[in-house]
């Protein structure tokens, strides 16, 4: 099946991440896993593209290959211009910098007995030789939180919004060019889930981040988006601009995740 994958012609230099052919399988021979299948996609510069999919379809795989946090069975990664499938070393570490993640679960990447400045501090290390403190001033604003009501906090003071938050802010400090958020909101319920989408919108519109947005929810596709790509078992399925994957849908598998969303024209409207 052809699918055409890049929509919306993006000039090469408009591209921030290319993916090529990328495969990741678990397990040997026959009985082997296709997590990730001979997928391929540009990711372009300053926009929000969404990997909408079913559990279990390979997303977070995907982004653990991007984030060289696993490595491909073949196939490449491209950031920036730069092939980075195989780096290491410093070379490994700068891609680290550029690469940032935003994770499911708030309350587990905290540890509760610190507050937030403890944790943002610990940027320190892959940071090297930078104001750590006016790093994380900066990352918090931001994201809409303040620096002085939030660095002497414990996590159990904060929402679990201002907690994904938080978690954003300490991937800004990297001053990273993909932001990665892999079911970044998901365990957030529907007020405090619009207020970090939110910010995601506002980081692309006014700091020209480009985002990585990941969820099997593709009522919050609808809502964000830019660009959205469709994956299941391991496959990319279908691409496109919202209007074209989200209203006029090619693939039977896509409208069956439409029609698990209760009230898409609510969810747009929020
Ligand atoms: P998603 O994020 O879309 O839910 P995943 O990338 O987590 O999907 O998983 C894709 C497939 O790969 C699933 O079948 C999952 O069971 C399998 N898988 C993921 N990680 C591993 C692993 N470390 N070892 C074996 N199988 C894995
Ligand atoms: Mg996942």
């Amino acid at each position: 099946m052809t699918t055409k994958l890049t929509p919306n012609v993006t000039p090469d230099d408009g591209v921030l991440l290319r993916v090529d052919s990328l495969t990741r399988l678990f397990g040997r021979g026959e009985d082997a896993v296709r997590a990730v299948d001979d997928v391929t996609f540009d990711l372009p510069r300053g926009g929000i593209t969404t990997i909408v999919g079913e559990s279990g379809s390979g997303k977070s795989t995907l982004a653990r290959l991007v984030l060289r946090l696993m490595e491909p069975t073949s196939g490449t990664i491209t950031l920036n211009g730069r092939d980075v499938t195989r780096v290491r070393g410093a070379e490994l570490k700068a891609h680290w910098r550029q690469a940032q993640a935003v994770f499911q679960d708030p309350f587990s990447a905290f540890n509760q007995f610190f507050t937030i400045r403890w944790m943002l501090d610990r940027s320190r290390k892959l940071l090297g030789a930078v104001d750590v403190e006016e790093r994380m001033t900066t990352a918090l604003e931001q994201v809409g939180l303040r620096p002085k009501d939030m660095l002497d906090k414990y996590p159990h003071q904060l929402s679990g919004g201002q907690r994904q938050r938080v978690m954003i802010a300490r991937a800004l400090m990297m001053h990273p060019t993909l932001l990665i958020a892999d079911e970044a909101t998901s365990m957030l319920d529907a007020s405090l889930r619009a207020n970090v989408l939110n910010v995601l919108v506002d980081l692309r519109d006014n700091s020209g981040l480009s985002v990585m947005f990941i969820t099997h929810d593709i009522g919050q596709a609808c809502y964000i988006s830019d660009l959205v790509l469709v994956m299941k078992n391991g496959k990319l399925i279908e691409s496109g601009t919202v209007d074209e994957v989200i209203f006029n849908p090619q693939q039977e598998y896509t409208q069956r995740l439409l029609a698990d969303v209760p009230r898409l024209h609510d969810l747009s409207d929020a």
